[in-house]
């Protein structure tokens, strides 16, 4: 039997753990991942003998076990949520994270998370105070809403603002906005949930102010606009603006828009699409508006409610707010990036999901310029072609789904391995660079990837080269 000589070579656990190299390893790494990895690496060794694999392969997993389990703790000891570079052009990524902060958001985050801070205490008065009062006066300067209260994220925010309102009531909405976003959010769901009761009016493409009109009865609570912020209907095609809407409004029925986006600037000033802002939405007669705190307002996940006094008052006092309610770390980064927004050019300039979508092509140019530069010079193989693309960045996030901003790409094209094995390689590196493949070409926007990542990109781009 050739196995049971291979399984006598297999080392225990203690030898390997008194390798010199494996005592160094432990002054820093936990010992518990240690020992999984030990493990890990013995019963892969078992398998590979158990399956009788050539013997070259069984020795080289003998003869390098020690180095297998080290690489394998490194990686094992690797932080699992970490930092990627977002070489896809789409700005806010769901999946990468939506909205990055301004570093100087974090100053005040940090201060208030390793000290005490008055999160619910009053300090003026020595009592206990609401941790949503630290927000509302700045909300109210930004968006020009009597009352705000925050929430987990605007699916929470939508579902509060239901359940408080229109609980075993009827919401009417209309068919050309019941609308899914990512991740399984559907207006109509978040409807039955809340209890509230949805009536439909109106058809894909065209509702009235009659169709709106002819469904109000004594059970009608609220009125809905959801923001079709994901797509467009286009072409022979209607509905009803909030300022018209506003007409129907009674002491019972309520106008609610839930914006999705929560633009807090008129983008159409800096070349975007015009989106409605906040601030529109409440002067044109919504009674209580909703939006996201990590989309295009460029903050962290949050849901914010803002309107009435009277009607935030009472969903205040919903049970449900306990559940959805937000912690000091969301409140303390919210107050800093709506601090921004007390000056447009300001909010520009410092939230980085504005300025990725306001940077120009210059400046895209001169980065993705500088990088192929420098990966020509030290990079001279037939087997990899650089080249510099024009392409378009979106903003993502189901934000502005028609806007796409000129931007310019870095290209790579490989020979003798396929693309997909160099993209996997790249999103594999210590810091991953995620990308996108078309053409048979790997596409590296520079929209979204900041001047000081530049050197990552290059170091990653190295690494992968190296399996040519
Ligand atoms: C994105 C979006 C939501 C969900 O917001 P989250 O903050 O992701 O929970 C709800 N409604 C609209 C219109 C949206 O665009």
């Amino acid at each position: 039997m050739v196995e049971k000589k291979y399984y006598k070579l297999i080392p225990k656990v203690d030898e390997i753990l008194n390798d010199e190299n494996i005592q160094e390893l432990l002054k820093f790494m936990p010992r518990k991942i240690v020992i999984d990895a030990i493990n890990e690496e013995l019963n892969k060794i078992r398998t590979i003998i158990k399956m009788g694999e050539d013997e070259a392969k069984i020795n080289s997993y003998l003869n390098n076990v020690i180095y297998n389990i080290i690489e394998n703790c490194k990686i094992k000891n690797n932080f699992n949520l970490k930092r990627v570079i977002n070489a896809t052009g789409i700005i806010i990524h769901t999946n990468l994270g939506r909205s990055l902060l301004n570093p100087e958001v974090i100053d005040n985050l940090k201060e208030v998370s390793i000290n005490y801070s008055n999160l619910e205490f009053d300090i003026e008065k020595g009592t206990r105070g609401s941790r949503y009062s630290h927000l509302e006066r700045i909300i109210s300067q930004v968006t020009g809403s009597e009352a705000s209260l925050v929430v987990n994220n605007n699916a929470a925010a939508v579902l509060l603002v239901l359940s408080t309102l229109a609980k075993n009531k009827k919401v009417i909405i209309s068919r050309g906005e019941l609308i899914e976003i990512g991740g399984s959010f559907r207006i109509p769901e978040v409807m039955e949930q809340s209890g509230a009761v949805l009536k439909e009016v109106g058809t894909t493409n065209k509702t009235h102010f009659e169709d709106y009109l002819n469904a109000i009865d004594e059970d009608t609570s609220c009125i809905m606009k959801v923001h079709t912020s994901n797509y467009k209907i286009l072409g022979f095609t209607s509905d009803v603006p909030i300022s018209e809407l506003n007409k129907l409004k009674t002491d019972k029925i309520y106008l609610i828009e839930d914006l999705g986006s929560g633009v807090l600037i008129d983008l159409s000033k800096y070349g975007i699409c015009y989106e409605p802002t906040v601030a529109e939405s409440i002067k044109n007669g919504a009674d209580i508006v909703t939006f996201s705190g990590d989309k295009l307002l460029g903050g962290p996940q949050a849901g914010i409610i803002v309107g009435k006094k009277e009607l935030i008052d009472r969903m205040k006092r919903n049970p449900l707010t306990r559940a959805l309610r937000v912690d000091k770390f969301t409140i303390s980064a919210l107050e800093s990036t709506f601090r921004y927004y007390l000056d447009d050019e300001i909010s520009i300039e410092k939230i980085p999901t504005l300025k990725m979508m306001m940077k120009s092509l210059e400046e895209i140019e001169t980065q993705v310029k500088r990088v192929f530069k420098k990966l020509q010079a030290i990079i001279n193989s037939e087997n990899i072609i650089f080249g510099i693309a024009d392409d378009f960045s979106e903003i993502g996030g189901g934000s502005l789904p028609l806007e796409r901003l000129r931007t310019k790409c870095l290209t790579i094209e490989v020979k003798g391995i396929s693309i997909v094995e160099f993209e996997d390689k790249l999103r594999n590196y210590e810091t991953p660079i995620i990308t996108r493949i078309s053409k048979d070409k790997i596409i590296l926007d520079f929209r979204t990837i900041r001047e000081d990542e530049e050197d990552i990109l290059l170091k990653a781009i190295l690494y992968a080269c190296e399996i040519i």
